[in-house]
């Protein structure tokens, strides 16, 4: 793909004669691609059956002759009130049976046939209307799978695919049983059809039937993508991508990657800004396909959405755009173009104020367009990596040790700021991933790693770190019989017993104090040497423990423990006051803060701007 600069514009918001107007902008401000038509179904079809896609057809006519090219969205993520009103079957469900209302968006089940009849129709109309536009670049199916918690349905289609599904992956009624362990509590099934979705129970479910509704309900989403996409190659030959979205945990993007031919994510930041979050969440993007990425909507300054919608300095979206720039980003697509007076994002930054007129941001934008239009699109060195698997986040949700810890932030993100910390690079790995070219490997807290995996990493000849919970469940998420199951060998303990813990943990290591947070393992060491010790009161239990390269951390270590760890076994600080991504003979130096700094770079010191960075 060539570097794509731009915004996401909805003409139909506005008067038509705005249009040519519109264009000469965001030529001025340097764009060279817009994604349109996601939310219109209403608008290009509002009555069943009757088609008018005259607005777009001159959109794109204008947008031809001013050499703009067009991302066209497929506008399923909000099914019209007619096709709601005439069939309420395609609504969502919740767990407690209540149907979800007509008025937002993403409304609909993804396992619904009636749903999908008419959104694979909408789809064809967009594909056989604009499938053979030279000014398509590429489409975009739907928008933002999962969005608002809408992956999981508990609707009668959703329990009717369910038992379809699990009757192709267990094929005997007692095999399920036997893998569920549903003699507990007395839940055996005699037939397919006694199995419901996890609704609403006064306790806890069967943590192997939560797992499995998670699988089947991001194997649904992805199997309506696919059925989307479909219709579109049918028409076009153009890439086809999804926007996934930040911290999104209910679909397998991995797996829906491979539907993709480029990932693209919506990149929007939380009120309290965390550059490494962002960080982590652009490295995991690149990492899906191990290709250069989109940021398909860059926020551009305060949302509409959150509790408290801050303001942010308009400077600061240059430095958004570099930083995705820098790990990996073909291009940037700001959401949205013009501020909208009305409907429910209507708080919602934009590039031009609501009466049309430029906002600084607007600026700031084409200014990192500009930036990064001639430099070319590197992909960061392979130093360290982070080992993923999207079903740990689902055994994290379904069957809880200690409720306050999340496998994402208060693990996968402290492992990866200690990293970046340091000034290293980070690649998120996944089971089916080559891994033999990184000097170190992190695998916090996975609960569960597949034997494929497991073969990798008994012939994987970096640095490796391993934290508690590591392989303690199967594939139908039970405890396995040993645990860190597979992993005994390599790292030379076994986990004897573990709990939860309420307060943090003092541990000794290298002489210095620190803390294992959430979760407390009792080791039994086979041939691993003891290098820090819990501190009272279980002062006779080992913390860290190490073997060859291996070492284990029997808890969840805070940041300063894994930095500590990382520069005694051989890594170094790089840097001091920024973020630095490298690549092959060069760096990229990024200031996210509000004010100059000093960096401390090797025994050089560079000064940066306030949100600027450097190319070294
Ligand atoms: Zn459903």
């Amino acid at each position: 793909m060539k570097k794509l600069f731009g915004a996401c514009y909805y003409p139909e918001h506005w008067e038509p004669d705005r249009i040519e107007k519109d264009v000469e902008i965001m030529k001025t401000l340097g764009f060279n691609a817009v994604r349109i038509g996601e939310f219109a179904w209403s608008f290009v079809e509002p009555s069943p059956g009757e088609y008018d896609f005259s607005l777009f057809d001159r959109v794109i006519e204008t947008f031809s002759k001013n050499g703009i090219g067009v991302i066209m969205g497929t506008p399923t993520a909000t099914p019209p009130a007619w096709l709601v009103k005439s069939h309420p079957e395609i609504l969502q469900e919740n767990e407690s049976g209540h149907k979800l209302n007509f008025g937002s968006r993403r409304h609909y089940c993804f396992n619904s046939l009636v749903y999908r009849k008419f959104a694979r129709e909408i789809t064809r109309k967009y594909a056989e209307r604009y499938g053979k536009s030279d000014t398509i670049i590429a489409w975009q199916i739907d928008n933002e799978y999962g969005c608002h918690n809408s992956t999981l349905c508990y609707c009668d289609n959703c329990a009717k695919k369910f038992r379809k599904w699990l009757k192709d992956k267990y094929h005997n009624i007692e095999a399920l049983n036997k893998a569920w362990g549903t003699v507990f509590w007395s839940q055996q099934y005699r037939d397919w059809e006694e199995i419901d979705p996890p609704r609403h129970t006064i306790a806890s479910h069967n943590p192997s039937l939560s797992l499995d509704y998670m699988r089947f309900s991001s194997d649904s989403a992805i199997e309506f993508h696919r059925e989307m996409a479909e219709e579109v190659r049918k028409y076009s030959s153009k890439p086809i991508t999804h926007n996934l979205m930040v911290n999104f945990t209910e679909i397998d993007y991995y797996k829906l990657s491979k539907e993709l031919d480029f990932v693209s994510w919506d990149n929007y930041i939380p009120g309290d800004y965390d550059y490494h979050l962002q960080g982590m969440n652009h490295d995991l993007m690149r990492s899906l396909k191990n290709e250069p990425f989109l940021v398909m909507e860059q926020q551009p300054g305060r949302v509409n959405w959150r509790k408290v919608n801050n303001y942010h300095d308009p400077e600061q979206l240059k430095y958004w755009i570099a930083q995705s720039m820098a790990h990996g980003a073909f291009g940037s697509l700001i959401f949205r173009y013009r501020q909208l007076p009305y409907g429910a994002e209507q708080y919602h930054s934009a590039l031009l104020n609501y009466d049309g007129s430029l906002t600084p941001r607007a600026i700031a934008a084409k200014e990192g367009f500009k930036a990064f239009m001639d430099e070319e699109i590197l992909i960061p060195i392979k130093e360290t990596a982070i080992y993923i698997d999207y079903e740990n986040f689902w055994i994290d949700r379904t069957d809880r040790l200690n409720n306050n810890f999340s496998l994402l932030s208060d693990s996968i993100l402290i492992a990866y700021k200690a990293l970046r910390e340091l000034g290293y690079n980070v690649d998120f790995v996944f089971p089916e991933d080559d891994i033999s070219e990184y000097k170190l490997l992190f695998i916090p807290s996975a609960y569960y790693v597949r034997d494929e995996f497991l073969k990798k990493l008994s012939t994987f000849n970096g640095k490796l770190i391993v934290t508690a919970m590591t392989s303690s469940k199967d594939e139908y998420n039970n405890i396995r019989s040993s645990i860190p199951y597979g992993l005994e060998e390599i790292l030379g303990v076994k986990v004897v017993d573990f709990g939860g813990i309420e307060q943090a943990q003092d541990l000794m290591l290298n002489g210095k104090k620190f803390k294992g947070k959430f979760i407390l393992e009792v080791l039994k060491i086979l041939d691993a040497e003891t290098i820090g010790d819990f501190l009272y009161p279980y002062e006779k239990f080992p913390a860290v423990t190490r073997k060859g390269n291996a070492i284990y951390i029997a808890s969840i270590p805070e940041e300063s423990l894994l930095k500590e760890l990382l520069l005694s076994i051989g890594f170094e600080k790089r840097i001091n006051g920024a973020e630095i991504i490298n690549f092959k003979g060069t760096s990229v130096l990024l200031n996210p803060y509000p004010e100059k700094r000093e960096i401390e770079f090797g025994h050089d010191k560079i000064f940066l701007e306030p949100f600027f960075w450097k190319i070294l």
